[in-house]
């Protein structure tokens, strides 16, 4: 029985990360946990106290009714999803039933990468040149400076983002791009395809966490996120805090707190993606109105400064009060990381190799395995989903590298 007597909606959740279900349970909520019924019901799940299947990309307008019907039948007092595609649908839900959510308009142009752009250019972001294109257009290359990036308009997981060099390059990453949007992507975008180039920021990756109440924005944590060359950009490792001087870091939150506050979210989370280009100014990549990382991000802001992300962001998606004052930027205690295990190729997948030793250590508080042995691994520019993620944290930043490095030496995927 909830001790709160309240009841949250969570809309998708990767069961096998757990930290938005456990925040949940331990504040006393309780939990109906909506799944897209492409997937088979989900075991027992701490703080669920039920679970109803929805039809989310398959029939929009039924998935609603199904949400409306069981809002008659037992109150739901807040709306939170951690699932890109499933935002747009969790803002339609909480505006229908009046609960916080940020309106419908800003998710929207958050997940339109084109919008984004626009927006974030027009308020004076600092913003790589862009255009969209139609299907079966090709830009004019005398127009073009390389390298660029392409890829899908509404697309997430890096699926068919790839650096092109070259003409040549570039027609074959279009080509691909609109291929991914009618196979992979098209029901997750609803059929919305669109293919967008950017110029290519080249210098390192950071990824920030921010929340925001009643219009001012608190940068949470700044992680590390390598410095990827492409032409693909499968996920690698996320250590926070990262390690920049304050020069840079006061630059970095400046402009976040800008891109966050241009882009409409007042209220709630944010996961940013930004790039230090050759003349070490910032560039916002993407800004996504969301937890990250399916739940990642609440560790990495928790381990590193000891804030509950995911307890404020409860907080607020039920309408509660909460006085924790947090200013500009959160200060770290700590050092945390993600280590994404890399697919290293493509196969029939069959274990990862040195798991268990690596368990063993004392920096390693959470391993979590994605894939089931048969599992099918398609190259990159395609996303199969990660082998494994392994959270650690650490003394400081460069004790976390030296761990990713041997980590990186003694994990290997099998195939058969
Ligand atoms: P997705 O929503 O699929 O994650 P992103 O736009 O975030 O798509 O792109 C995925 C990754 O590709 C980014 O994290 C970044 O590493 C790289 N990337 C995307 N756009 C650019 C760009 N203009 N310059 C440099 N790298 C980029
Ligand atoms: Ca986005
Ligand atoms: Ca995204
Ligand atoms: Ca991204
Ligand atoms: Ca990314």
């Amino acid at each position: 029985m909830s001790t709160l007597q309240k009841n949250l909606a969570i809309i998708c959740q990767n069961r096998k990360l757990p930290f938005v279900f456990e925040e949940a349970k331990a504040m006393g909520v309780e939990i109906t946990f909506f799944y897209n019924d492409n997937e088979s019901p989900p075991p027992e799940i701490p703080g669920v106290v039920r679970s109803i299947a929805l039809p989310l990309f398959e029939d929009e307008d039924k998935a609603l009714d199904i949400v409306m019907l069981e809002n008659k039948a037992r109150r739901i007092d807040g709306v939170l999803t951690l699932f890109e595609p499933a935002l747009d649908f969790a803002a339609k839900i909480a505006n229908r039933l009046g609960l916080p959510f940020l309106p419908e308009f800003v998710v929207e142009q958050c997940r339109n990468k084109n919008m984004t752009r626009r927006v974030l250019h027009d308020n004076g972001l600092n913003t790589p040149s862009f255009i969209e294109i139609k299907e079966g257009e090709y830009p004019d290359i005398d127009q073009i400076k390389f390298p660029l990036v392409v890829k899908p308009t509404n697309g997430f997981s890096s699926q068919g983002v790839t650096r092109a060099n070259n003409p040549d390059e570039l027609r074959n990453a279009i080509d691909k791009v609109w291929e991914i949007n009618r196979t992979q992507l098209k029901n997750f975008i609803y059929d919305k395809g669109g293919v967008l180039l950017e110029s290519f920021i080249d210098g390192p990756e950071f990824a920030i966490e921010t929340f925001s109440h009643r219009g001012e924005v608190t940068v949470l944590s700044i992680g590390d996120k390598g410095n990827g060359k492409g032409p693909y950009f499968e996920e690698g490792v996320y250590i926070a805090p990262a390690d920049i001087d304050e020069k840079l870091r006061d630059e970095i939150v400046d402009e976040v707190r800008r891109a966050v506050k241009a882009l409409g979210i007042n209220e709630g989370p944010a996961h940013v993606e930004l790039r230090i280009n050759q003349k070490q100014m910032p560039f916002v990549i993407e800004v996504a109105p969301r937890v990250g990382g399916s739940g990642i991000s609440h560790y990495i802001v928790k381990a590193s400064t000891d804030i509950n992300f995911l307890q404020l962001v409860i907080c607020h998606a039920l309408g509660m009060e909460f006085s924790q004052k947090m200013g500009a930027l959160v200060k770290p205690i700590s050092t945390a990381g993600n280590y994404i295990i890399p697919v290293q190729g493509d196969g029939i997948f069959v274990e990862i190799d040195g798991l268990a030793n690596a368990r063993e250590k004392s920096e390693v508080e959470y391993v979590f395995e994605f894939m089931e042995p048969g599992h099918k691994v398609l190259p990159y520019p395609h996303f199969s989903g990660y082998p494994g993620f392994i959270l650690t944290r650490h003394t400081d930043h460069e004790a976390c590298e030296s761990f990713y490095n041997d980590l990186q030496k003694n994990l290997k995927i099998k195939y058969s």
